[in-house]
């Protein structure tokens, strides 16, 4: 299936409470700069990605006002109370020339060592299935807590992913599954599960596990390691 260049929306209106600290963590420095800076030049860089719908905090003060990176364009929008909620604004905000029925991708503010070979193989694979998402299978061991910490059960392993981002799915169809979501009162961790609740099944697309999701102040000093290692 030919593909032309597509738009990739990048929540980044968390408040990253669980790092600490004033700043939120998509401002704090990694290698010397914001960790959300990273994530936006990698993304631009790939040849396949056409333009940055970045979606910011309703206060944000910190954006550097970027208008372009790597030639391509960078704009912003207001985000909502939840990931679903900031997704969902930034689908909508998208220029008009992106069609409901054009693929985009949705990535995380919070992931700066996504490799450009995943995000390829990612739009090579689900494109043809309609919508899929990077993951990772599921390879220690998943223990149920009780509410002391104690393990109570141990769950089956096989056929559990680890959800990351990218995720590709249409405009429209993204659009809706969110919105339907967001109207029956379920709160959706991540775009895959707003297309599952609306009767798809995404396509998991195995990709680097070094694609973390930089979470707590332990996780900076790993992306510091992982980001010249994963270009
Ligand atoms: O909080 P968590 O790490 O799961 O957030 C994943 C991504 O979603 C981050 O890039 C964060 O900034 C973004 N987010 C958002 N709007 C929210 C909550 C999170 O854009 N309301």
């Amino acid at each position: 299936m030919s593909m032309g260049p597509l738009w990739c929306v990048v929540p980044a209106a968390g408040r990253g409470t669980r790092v600490g600290g004033q700043l939120p963590k998509q401002y704090l420095p990694l290698a010397g700069r914001p960790l959300m800076l990273h994530t936006l030049e990698r993304l631009a860089a790939h040849q396949q990605i056409a333009g940055l719908m970045v979606v910011l905090g309703g206060r944000d003060e910190h954006w550097p006002a970027i208008g372009q990176l790597e030639g391509k364009p960078v704009l912003t929008t207001v985000g909502g109370a939840e990931r679903c909620d900031s997704v969902l604004a930034g689908l909508r905000a998208l220029p008009a020339e992106v069609t409901d029925d054009a693929f985009v991708l949705v990535h995380d503010a919070a992931r700066p060592c996504v490799r450009q070979a995943d995000i390829a193989r990612l739009i090579e694979l689900a494109v043809p299935a309609g919508g899929g998402l990077l993951g990772a299978p599921l390879r220690d061991t998943l223990k149920r807590a009780d509410d002391g910490g104690r393990s109570q059960a141990t769950e089956p392993r096989d056929h559990r992913w680890r959800a990351f981002t990218p995720q590709l799915f249409r405009r429209g169809e993204l659009s809706a599954a969110l919105l339907a979501a967001s109207v029956t009162g379920v709160t959706v961790s991540d775009e895959a599960m707003a297309m599952e609740h609306a009767g798809f099944a995404p396509l998991l697309v195995e990709g680097a596990e070094d694609n973390i999701k930089v979470t707590t102040a332990a996780d900076f000093a790993l992306a510091e390691f992982l980001l010249p290692r994963t270009l």
